[in-house]
């Protein structure tokens, strides 16, 4: 049987080889029961860093809730191996590599159990491998936090501009508390959300709690840039400023706020085959527009498959490797938002 850990009822099979409460930085593992064909009693071990200095709020820093997108993961390390108690009022815990084994594998989601960590919040104690992951996250460290940021980018067949966002919630105190946050980070572009297919996601189960919640995405295709990273970097900073757990002054650069409203923002695929952007990603695009191709591969000397964006906005992400499969998103279009930039 699990040992209760965390004060976890029902207990997790997760057990930190660190302690989360006593000032100081340490880092080490979360260690989670793992019996394979290579390791009869084996455990995955899954890096934590936490950093505890005078009494203060809680965040908690994720990185590869999906395992091919990289920013979120070299920010934090990079955070890890500098952050001094001294600098810190309260708590920072960072957890880079959230979804290890599909970080390991490269992947999007888990090559143990086939499971997307972004689709299986709250997870559960008895659940696979993902799920008792996801599980922990939420009941003993964001239960513990009083604001989160998880990292995201397009990873291997999305890419984006990059941007921090929040989501439309509803309670307008909360709405303000996370798009605050999200405006701190202070990415090139801050975006609004309305999330279309929001269940099992991290982010709804941190905000179903009242917390303070930013997400971002950072570019993708798998890999990072130094661009990508540097704004992942200094958005992290930022965040702690605007917790309150770091003092120093942020480092404040432009960005443009938009919006994505509705399902109108995506185009999907109808055809497989070899995608040709006739817009690149930022630029500006019409309602109506054909803002990409998609070439039969079968035949040649046939007619490509238009794409249409559903409205006017900026090109805010597309698929990324050439070929596509039906039901691909192509692009994603969103909105300039007027009203936030004046705010
Ligand atoms: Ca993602």
């Amino acid at each position: 049987m699990h040992q209760p850990v965390m004060g976890l009822t029902p207990p997790s099979p997760v057990q930190p080889t660190i302690d989360i409460e006593a000032p100081g930085a340490r880092h080490g593992h979360l260690r989670l029961p793992w019996s394979r064909n290579d390791s009869a009693w084996g455990n995955l071990m899954i890096p934590i860093s936490v950093v505890v200095g005078g009494p203060g709020p809680t965040a908690l820093i994720t990185g590869a809730n999906h395992g091919d997108e990289y920013e979120g993961p070299l920010a934090i390390l990079d955070l890890a191996q500098a952050l001094r108690p001294e600098e810190v009022t309260g708590r920072v815990i960072l957890l880079p590599f959230m979804n290890y084994p599909a970080f390991r594998a490269g992947t999007r989601v888990s090559p143990i159990d086939g499971v997307n960590m972004n689709r299986c919040f709250p997870g559960g104690p008895d659940q696979s491998i993902t799920r008792q992951i996801a599980d922990f996250v939420f009941r003993a460290l964001v239960s513990r936090a009083d604001i989160v940021l998880d990292y995201h980018s397009g990873g291997r067949t999305l890419d984006f501009l990059p941007f921090a966002a929040s989501h439309v919630l509803g309670d307008p105190d909360h709405d303000a508390r996370c798009s605050a946050a999200a405006r701190a980070f202070n990415a090139p572009y801050t975006v609004k959300m309305l999330e279309i297919d929001n269940v099992g996601m991290m982010d709804t189960a941190v905000e179903s709690l009242g917390k303070t919640f930013v997400t971002t995405e950072l570019r993708g295709g798998g890999t990072s840039t130094a661009e990508s990273v540097g704004v992942a970097r200094k958005g992290l900073r930022n965040v702690l400023i605007h917790a309150g757990i770091l003092d120093e002054p942020p480092q404040v650069g432009p960005s443009r706020f938009l919006d994505m409203p509705s399902l109108d923002c995506f185009t999907f695929a109808r055809e497989a085959g070899l995608l040709e952007m006739l817009v690149d990603l930022g630029q500006p695009v019409r309602r109506g527009q054909t803002i990409a191709r998609i070439w039969p591969v079968d035949r040649s000397g046939a007619a490509p498959e238009p794409c249409m964006a559903g409205l006017d906005g900026v090109l805010a992400a597309r698929h990324f490797p050439g070929l596509v499969q039906p039901g691909d998103t192509v692009s994603v279009v969103a909105v300039e938002d007027a009203e936030a930039a004046a705010g």
